[in-house]
């Protein structure tokens, strides 16, 4: 029954491949083995724009940033060494409403990806229709090698330099890769000191004690969950009997991983950094978990029936769903032949290539794509941002409540359109995504 299914609704996507191999086939041109993410993002504008005959205005408009501004970090380090660290913030668009999106402290971030990841939060805005723009944040440094004085003086001084870019009505901040609720209150405050009071708006993602929303934490995790559980009702799949490899331990991964867990699904593979661990019938993840919060890698983990394995071979692994969330390009021309879900849930932003994401098609894996995939997080951080604004705060019901109306619309939107229009998830979700904001640049039209 399930194969039926998935069969048929395949069917009806393949049919239109061949027209985007040919479109894929000019934007593979400009990509490279490892591809960069700004790159990869305009790939896909373009191939939508083909598909859905966008006005070339429009198209030429949505593939540029609105403004990037790039900054220098110096910091004092314990040892008395000055140490300059480059930061970015990029507000992709604000046609829909102020920029939203995270900051990420890792040790590649580049101005390229932070322009992809901000052109995605604007997508992932508009496709659940929320009334923000994309922005997004990051600092090349790694986090770990820090002390906490050190992570608290590049927070703040980060904060300063970034300080008229960000706002409740400018631009709002959110947790993203290394990034958590005591470095949200630290933005929080040194935007507050600057402005003379207490302005929680500013950021989301905070902790609960200072205008923080109950159900952040959990939200991306929570979304995966209902999108997953919508398609699953589809498919009549039963999640229950399914066998899940999870690529990335942290707080999407790790929250996915528990849920998922939890219901009684077997979680056959988790990986971190170091690489990941493999059980047939499945992983204790209420014990992994624990070992990961007291700051512990998987390679360290000891069960003799745990079997290690490389960040790489857990990709391919045979299974029925394959969660990517960890960081971008994941899964490329290079290893998408070989991977063996059902099904691609995007817990990261771009870990897919626009190669990669037609050898799946091709070869009938269903993948829910990112924008729509791992929405839950800023879905519940406009809740945040709305809660602020009233000072008045939900209930934890409430939270995953809206969440489930929001995400679940979403999906039924995204799956309808992409049987009528027989294109894949990813296509669908995009060609909503940027029809609204097209609407949006057609009703504002061009400033002067
Ligand atoms: N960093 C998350 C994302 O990529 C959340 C962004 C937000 O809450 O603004 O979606």
């Amino acid at each position: 029954m399930l194969k039926k299914r998935r069969e048929e609704f395949l069917y009806d996507r393949n049919i239109s491949i061949s027209k985007n191999l040919d479109i894929l086939e000019s934007a593979k041109r400009k990509l490279s083995d490892s591809v960069d993410p700004y790159d990869m993002a305009q790939s896909q504008i373009d191939i939508v724009a083909e598909k859905m005959g966008l006005n070339n205005n429009i198209t030429k408009y949505l593939k540029k940033v609105e403004r990037s501004l790039i900054v220098s970090i110096p910091i004092m380090m314990d040892d008395g060494t000055l140490e300059i660290f480059e930061g970015y913030r990029v507000h992709h668009s604000t046609l829909r409403g102020p920029g939203k999106g995270g900051i990420r402290f890792a040790p590649n971030v580049n101005l390229n990806e932070v322009k992809a990841l901000a052109i995605w939060m604007t997508w992932k805005c508009s496709l659940l229709n929320l009334p923000l723009g994309g922005a997004k944040g990051g600092v090349c440094v790694d986090p770990k090698k820090l002390s906490k004085g050190e992570l608290e003086r590049l927070t703040r001084r980060y904060t300063a330099e970034i300080l008229n870019f960000i706002g409740p009505d400018i631009d709002i901040p959110a947790p993203d890769m290394n990034t958590n609720a005591q470095v949200m209150a630290w933005i929080m405050d040194t935007y507050s000191m600057h402005k003379g009071k207490a302005i929680p708006g500013v950021v989301t993602g905070k902790p609960i004690e200072i205008g923080g929303s109950v159900g952040r934490e959990s939200a991306t995790g929570m979304g995966l969950f209902y999108v997953l559980e919508s398609l699953c009702i589809k498919l009549n799949l039963d999640l229950k009997d399914s066998k899940v490899v999870v690529q990335g331990f942290g707080n999407v991964g790790g929250h996915i991983a528990e849920i998922l867990y939890n219901m009684g699904a077997k979680v056959i593979a988790l990986s971190d950094i170091t690489g990941g661990l493999y059980h047939e019938d499945g992983l204790n993840i209420s014990t992994l978990l624990k070992w990961r919060d007291k700051n512990c890698y998987l390679k360290d983990f000891k069960n003799d029936d745990y079997k290690f394995i490389s960040n790489e071979d857990l990709l391919t692994l045979d299974c029925d769903i394959l969660i990517p969330a960890a960081i971008e390009n994941q899964i490329t021309h290079i290893n998408a032949h070989d991977i063996k879900c059902k099904i691609v849930l995007e817990g990261a932003n771009g870990p897919t290539t626009p190669e990669a994401d037609e050898i799946l098609n091709h070869n009938g894996i269903i993948v829910i794509p990112d924008i729509l995939a791992n929405a839950g997080g800023v879905c519940v951080s406009y809740f945040e941002y709305i809660q602020d604004i009233h000072s008045y705060f939900w209930d934890i019901n409430r939270i995953n409540k809206e969440l489930k109306t929001i995400i679940v619309k979403a999906f039924e939107e995204v799956y309808k359109l992409s049987k009528k229009n027989k294109v894949s998830l990813r296509i669908a979700a995009y060609m909503i995504a940027i029809s609204r904001l097209a609407k949006a640049f057609e009703l504002r039209g061009i400033f002067p």
